[in-house]
Order: C-alpha cells, then structure tokens, then sequence
C-alpha cells in the first residue's frame, strides 16, 4: 500500500457536502472545532449538483425545502417558483455555501476511499483517494441516502453506440435532444419529470416502463411575492410546526371509510385540484389499510384513464402492482399528458421484455427502436449505498460490510454499534427518505451537535451504541414498518431495486415529530442504548 502524501489532523471529517455536510460544517464551526469535509463532486450541492436532468425540480415546495437554521437566509432568499427547479435549488445552496464561507473547509473532486478507527488514539484514519490521510475524532457521512447511481444490468447495454446518460450524474453541458430519438428507462420521480420534460425536446421518445407508477400533479406555478411575503411574516411558525411534521400538509383525522364514497371522491378530487403529495393524506387510514388505499388508487386509475387518450396506453399506465404511497409518490408536471404526443411511445417491458440492447437501438420482444440517446433514470443503492462503498472499519476492526451484510443496523438511524464517534445524516433507521429530508437534516446535525458538545462538556472522549439499544431499534423500525401497507412494495425503501440486496425495509415509518421526541427522551434519561469512554 502506498503512503499517503499528507496527514491532517481535525475535530469533525464530514463526508459529503449537499444540504447535510454544509448544515454540519457551519455548525460544527459554531462550536469552535475544527472542521473539514471531502467532496467527490467539483462543488456543493450534492444531489442537486449531480441531478441536472431536464425538468429535475422538488417535490416538496420550495419555501419549506429550505434552511431553518438562519432567519437572515430564509427572509433574504426570494423563491420564483412552488416548486423550485434543480438550477435555482442549487443557486441557493451555493448561496448557503458563500454567505456562511463554507467553501474554505470544503476538498472537492476528492472522494473518501476510508475510514478506519484507530482504538488507541480513539481517532479515525480518513483516506481520500487523493493519498490524503485525515485524522479525526469525530466522523460524520454526510454522503446521502440517494447519491450512488444505478446503471440497468441489461446485457448489450455496453455496445449502444449513442450517448448514455444517468439522470443522476447529468452532463454539465447541455445536452440538446433537438431532432434526436431518444429512449429513457425508467419511471420512477426521476424519469416522470424527465419524459415529461424530453417529449417536449426530442424528435422521438421511447419510453421503457418496468413498472407503472402513481403520480399526482405538482400544478407548479409562479410563487406570487404577496404569497411568499406572507409566508415569511410567520416562517418561525411554519417551520416549528414542521419540526413535528415534516411538511404542512393537511393531515386528516378521518378514515377513508368513516365519508360516503361520494364525500371520499370529492376529497380526493380537491387535493387533486391543489396537487402534491398533500393529495395522500386525504384520509388517515391510506398507509395503513389496503381497502382504504385501494379507494385512493382507484381515483389515480381513472384520472389517468381520464387524461391519456389511447385506453391500451392508459391502462399500461395504470399501477396494480403496489399500494398507492407504498412506493415514493411522484409528483410531475404533465406526465400522463406527454403520452397523448405524437413523439411520445410507451413501451410496457412486463409484456415486451427488453431482448437486446444493440448498437442503434433497443430491441423488445415484439419490437426494435433504433435511438439515437439512452437516459436512465433508474435510480441509487439508496440509503446504504454511498457508506458500502468506503472500507469503514470500526472497533476490533469490524467492517461496516460484514456488519451489515444482511441490512443496515443502527440506532436511531444515527449511529450504528462499534463504530465510536462516527454519526450518520438520514441514515436507515431514521425517517430519512419518508419526510421533507432538510428538515430531517436539520434534526440530524442538531442531534449531532449536542451529543459533541455533551462529549466535551463531560470531558469524554467517544461515544457508541450499544447493541443491545441498536437490535431494539432494528425491531422497532421493523414493526413500525410492518404496521403500514408500505412493505408491500417491490421498492428502494426495501433495497427491492438491487439484486441480492437484503430485503430489509431500511427509512423509519414515524412521523419526525415523534422520532426526535424519541432521540431527545434517550437524551434526557443519559443517553440511554450508548456508552462513553473517558
Ligand atoms: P446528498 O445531496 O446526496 O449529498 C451527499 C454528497 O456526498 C454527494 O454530493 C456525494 O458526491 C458525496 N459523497 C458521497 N460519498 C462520498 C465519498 N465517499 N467521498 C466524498 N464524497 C462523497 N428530498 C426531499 O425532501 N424533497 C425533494 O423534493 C427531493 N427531491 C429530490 C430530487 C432528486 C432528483 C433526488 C435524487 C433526491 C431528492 N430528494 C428530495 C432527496 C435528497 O436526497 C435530499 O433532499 C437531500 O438533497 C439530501 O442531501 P444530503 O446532503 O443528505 O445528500
Ligand atoms: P427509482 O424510484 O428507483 O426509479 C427507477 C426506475 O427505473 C423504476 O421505474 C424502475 O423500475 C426502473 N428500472 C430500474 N432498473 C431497470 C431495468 N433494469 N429495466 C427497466 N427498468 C428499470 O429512482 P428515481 O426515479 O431516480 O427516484 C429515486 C428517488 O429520488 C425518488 O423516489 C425520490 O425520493 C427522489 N427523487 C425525487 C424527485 C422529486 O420529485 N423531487 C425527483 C427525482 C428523484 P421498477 O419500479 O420496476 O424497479
């Protein structure tokens, strides 16, 4: 093994700088330690400096997919639209980036290779694979529950002469469809604002659909400025409440069954009207009841009968397959309608299977579509990914593979049992994926942050779970999980999407105000399910 050019030494190594690793870094600063964080991309932004796809935007509205942290960033920043497309997201976290000086700690175009705990001085060994060694006390994986990509393992794929793009790892240079026949894979949120958004680009767009999903309509707009002003007269409010909610939906007290199915029709058609992921909280028993969900799904079904013109097209768009929410609602922009063009082919690969992929085009059992660019938009290793990929060595030299190779154990989702002083942001275990995520991150690297500051008011040196806390945990998260309709799914939440990853539904299913009163009653009673070393 060759020597690394350099060793430096810092309180807190952060790992990522997206919305995690920068919120982290100012706050670990605050603190007055030192801190660094490594960056595999040339910049910040994490997801959003990666996902420059056309019609890439957030499927949580933009005033409440924000910073909480800064009252003076949240009046200052001026949102133009509901729903902020991916350009504007990022423009606003390079602002976060610049108005806290963040960039001066960050080493982008570096990615860290490993992470290796060194008992003796109770500090861990980073490597970067730039031969740069860091040594910390403390390690923080800010590297994202959806940032490692995922190529389709269909056999040809290699030899398509044509460009081939992951939605994920986007060009930075345009990428003009103009005149082109294009094919895209995939159909999950990615692939929906993406179709939608290409149908409008290429000549032709051939869309291949493994699985069909729900969709609710974003009707994304203009934010009008007396909107916005009015939102920011009371931001505190808001965003205290999403403390215990997530995003500010209008949650309802009612079961889909306790209304008339015309009373339930017309709440479904007036969330529908509003659009949003607010439209699955129409009735409080939809994650919960498959008859109650099967109402809701029902609605989808013959809106998108009511929307796509060619009834066999409809119907292939039409999910059965999987409960409404069970999968990641997507939300879009004119989906359904983009199969109503003439450029526009669904292809449906249950019943016409992808045979080939061949130089000019992609081959079906029924059909060949000669293309001229591939998108796949077929999604991450979610959740686990991004930590697999480094070699993480915790106390007698476990390896966080091994440790996890039957699924992810951890508890609270923020630390997981021989790994001392290594903290994970909207790791599996906590709500992660299933809440508006900067507010989860914002819990996170609050959490995080007291817990280094207990450790240094105490004088102590590290702190780790414990494994008895942590299999607790792991068995709570199951059981809440299998309270819901949401294991049902062949999904990413399941590790479903990769073949031989273990079958473990990974993000908790609690809403975010419940999950921190459980981080902060494990606080209050001395940090129970942890151990400390002086
Ligand atoms: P990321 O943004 O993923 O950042 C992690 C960073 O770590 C990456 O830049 C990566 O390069 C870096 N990294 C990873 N491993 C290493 C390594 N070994 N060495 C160095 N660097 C490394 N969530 C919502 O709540 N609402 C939304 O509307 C929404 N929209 C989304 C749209 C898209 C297209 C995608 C993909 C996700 C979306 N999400 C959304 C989820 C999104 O993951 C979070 O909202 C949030 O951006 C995550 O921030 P993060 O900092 O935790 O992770
Ligand atoms: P995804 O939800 O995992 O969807 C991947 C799609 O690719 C699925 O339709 C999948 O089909 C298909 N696919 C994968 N491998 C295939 C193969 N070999 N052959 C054919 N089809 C294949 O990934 P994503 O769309 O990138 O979304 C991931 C998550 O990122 C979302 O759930 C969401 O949390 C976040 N996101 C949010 C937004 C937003 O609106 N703000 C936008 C993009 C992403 P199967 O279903 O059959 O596996």
């Amino acid at each position: 093994m060759e020597t690394p050019h350099t060793v430096q030494e810092v309180d807190v190594l952060i790992i990522g700088a997206g919305f995690a690793g920068l919120h982290m870094l100012h706050n670990a600063r605050g603190m007055g330690m030192s801190a660094r964080a490594i960056e595999a991309a040339a910049d910040v932004g994490g997801v959003w400096y990666w996902n420059r796809y056309p019609g890439a935007r957030c499927d949580v509205e933009s005033l409440q997919y924000s910073f909480s942290f800064s009252s003076a960033l949240e009046q200052e920043w001026v949102w133009t639209e509901k729903y902020a497309a991916q350009p504007e997201i990022l423009r606003y976290i390079e602002h976060v980036a610049d108005r806290f000086d963040l960039r001066r700690d960050i080493t982008f175009n570096t990615r860290v290779t490993a992470a290796i705990f060194d008992e003796k001085s109770c500090r861990w060994q980073v490597t970067t694979n730039a031969r740069e060694q860091i040594s910390a006390r403390f390690c923080v994986m800010a590297t994202g529950a959806l940032s490692v990509t995922r190529l389709p393992d269909i056999p040809g794929i290699a030899d398509f002469s044509g460009p081939i793009y992951h939605t994920g790892a986007w060009p930075h240079t345009p990428v003009d469809f103009a005149g082109k026949r294009v094919g895209i894979i995939g159909t999950g949120s990615s692939g929906i604002q993406a179709i939608t958004a290409i149908a409008k680009q290429a000549k032709e767009l051939v869309v291949f659909q493994r699985t069909a999903n729900f969709s609710i309509p974003a009707w994304n707009e203009p934010l009008q400025p007396a909107v916005q002003d009015a939102w920011k007269k009371i931001y505190r409010d808001y965003r205290l409440r999403a403390r215990e909610v997530g995003s500010l939906y209008e949650f309802s007290d009612k079961g889909a069954a306790q209304v008339s199915q015309e009373e339930r029709v017309a709440e479904y058609q007036r969330r529908w009207d509003k659009g949003g992921v607010n439209f699955v909280h129409a009735f409080n028993d939809l994650m919960i009841d498959k008859s109650a969900n099967d109402t809701i799904a029902d609605f989808v079904r013959a809106r998108i009968r009511g929307i796509v013109k060619d009834p066999q097209v409809a119907e292939s768009l039409c999910p059965y397959d999987h409960p409404l929410g069970a999968k990641r609602i997507c939300v879009d922009t004119g989906y359904y309608e983009s199969f109503n063009r003439d450029n526009v082919t669904l292809v449906d690969l249950k019943s016409t299977p992808i045979t080939a992929v061949e130089a000019n085009g992609v081959s079906t059992s029924e059909a060949s579509f000669e293309l001229d660019a591939l998108v796949c938009a077929t999604g991450y290793d979610a959740l686990t990914g991004a930590l697999l990929n480094i070699d993480i060595r915790g106390v007698g030299g476990q390896q966080l593979q091994q440790k996890w190779a039957d699924g992810p154990r951890t508890y609270l989702g923020l630390m997981t049992a021989g790994f001392p002083n290594m903290f994970i942001v909207t790791g599996a275990g906590s709500p992660s994926v299933l809440v508006n995520m900067v507010v989860g991150i914002e819990h996170h690297v609050e959490w995080i942050c007291d817990c280094l500051s207990h450790l240094q008011k105490q004088q102590l040196a590290s702190i780790d779970a414990t494994l008895e806390a942590e299999d607790n945990w792991v068995g709570h998260v199951n059981a809440a999980a299998d309270r819901t309709l949401l294991p049902l799914a062949n999904s990413w939440f399941i590790g479903a999407n990769i073949p031989g990853k273990p079958r473990v539904f990974m993000p908790y299913v609690a809403r975010i105000g419940v999950y921190r009163k459980e981080c902060q009653d494990i606080v209050d009673k001395g940090y129970e399910g942890f151990t400390f070393a002086p």
